[in-house]
């Protein structure tokens, strides 16, 4: 596996941003700000307004280039532009886990706690700084009326892939491990590890990777004519690690005994009649929902010869023969797998893992606002390239 894009270092996008201020009638400045930049990479920019020295307060709406700022929310908060990382993206850390990530300049949750919070609970640990660098240098310029006063990171962006000193004052971000852009809300994600919460919406990434990686990856190994024994060990192996993130994450945001958590994360989810009852009974999530007996039956059956397949060299053994009621073979008998009878197999495992992706998001759901808003820009699209078809 190619780990060489993880970590690495994101040059800050770059620009200068230029504050002019004059002193007015109430003792105070008025403030206008420029931001120039004529780098060639990509570049978002956010405000907010912050106070001495480097609080956090408020999101700033930015409306046009030539409205005025609006006024804050609190007297004294200074207006200060953040802008992103040169892909465009912004390092965000949970202030209730400490974990970095990148994603859209506004997050609602942490993707790997779910904490939910106000937009500027998630700046990094490098955007504050920055805030308080800022807050410095336009207090000490309107202290002494120098009538303006100029954040340069440009010199930040130049200095991150540069062997020269770097200036006083730095910032960058850093690429994580899984970047997935999200089914449900379209927010770009970029984490530590492989599954996740959407930092925007909250909806859990983990299905979209199993349908779209693991499943498709298995399909082409057996297309090409891999061995469907191996295709279905590891299919079933896929499933196990998918739900129990979601196991994980029941256990962590759902009230329960230590005895039901400690079942819930420290266990594997092989024998798919005891995940079914614990999945139903406790969080009344039907992993087979939809699903005909038939279906259901010859799915748990592949789940107990996974076991053969796994450890016991594919022989059969009297614990198989007792629980499968599998009357087709013998004891000590090598089994194998059909290509068509793995196929089945995966398919079902989709319709399982929607099921408890579902059922999960029933009890911890994701938030309506951001969802409805890309499903509006969707249609609105369509309806536009309708139009153009039209005329
Ligand atoms: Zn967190
Ligand atoms: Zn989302």
């Amino acid at each position: 596996m190619d780990n060489s894009r993880d970590f690495r270092e994101i040059a800050h996008s770059g620009g200068q941003i230029i504050y002019t201020f004059e002193p007015n009638e109430s003792g105070g400045h008025s403030l206008s700000l420029r931001v120039v930049s004529s780098r060639p990479n990509a570049m978002a920019m956010v405000g907010i307004y912050a106070l001495p020295p480097g609080v956090p307060v408020a999101v700033m709406p930015i409306g046009g280039m030539f409205e005025p700022i609006p006024q804050p929310p609190l007297p004294n908060c200074l207006p200060i532009m953040i802008q992103s990382d040169s892909e465009g993206c912004f390092g965000h850390k949970c202030p209730a886990c400490g974990n970095y990530w990148r994603s859209g300049p506004w997050p609602n949750l942490c993707p790997y706690c779910a904490t939910r919070a106000p937009e500027i609970h998630f700046l990094s640990g490098a955007q504050r700084q920055y805030i308080e660098h800022c807050i410095s240098m336009l207090h000490d310029a309107m202290t002494e009326d120098a009538g303006s006063v100029t954040i340069d990171m440009d010199a930040v962006a130049d200095a991150t892939f540069s062997t020269a000193e770097r200036p006083a004052f730095y910032v960058s971000d850093e690429s994580q491990q899984r970047k997935f852009t999200c089914g449900s809300c379209d927010e770009f994600n970029d984490i530590l590890g492989r599954f996740g919460y959407c930092s925007r919406c909250g909806t859990r990434s983990d299905l979209a990777d199993f349908e779209g990686r693991s499943i498709v990856e298995i399909r082409e190994r057996l297309k090409a004519g891999g061995a469907p024994d191996s295709a279905v060990r590891d299919a079933v192996a896929a499933f196990d690690s998918f739900i129990a993130q979601y196991g994980k994450q029941l256990a962590e945001l759902v009230p329960m005994t230590k005895q039901r958590k400690a079942r819930l994360t420290g266990r594997a989810f092989h024998d798919l009649k005891k995940v079914r009852s614990t999945f139903s009974d406790w969080f009344d999530i039907d992993i087979c929902r939809g699903m005909p007996d038939a279906e259901i039956n010859r799915t748990q059956v592949m789940f107990q010869r996974r076991h053969l397949y796994e450890h016991n060299g594919g022989e059969v053994d009297q614990h198989y023969l007792d629980e499968s009621g599998d009357t087709t073979v013998k004891l000590k008998q090598v089994i194998h797998e059909s290509a068509e009878s793995s196929h089945a197999l995966l398919g079902s495992l989709i319709k399982m893992a929607k099921n408890v992706h579902a059922g999960f998001h029933e009890l911890i759901p994701p938030l309506e606002g951001p969802i409805k808003a890309h499903a509006d820009q969707t249609a609105h699209r369509r309806q536009l390239a309708a139009g153009m078809r039209n005329n």
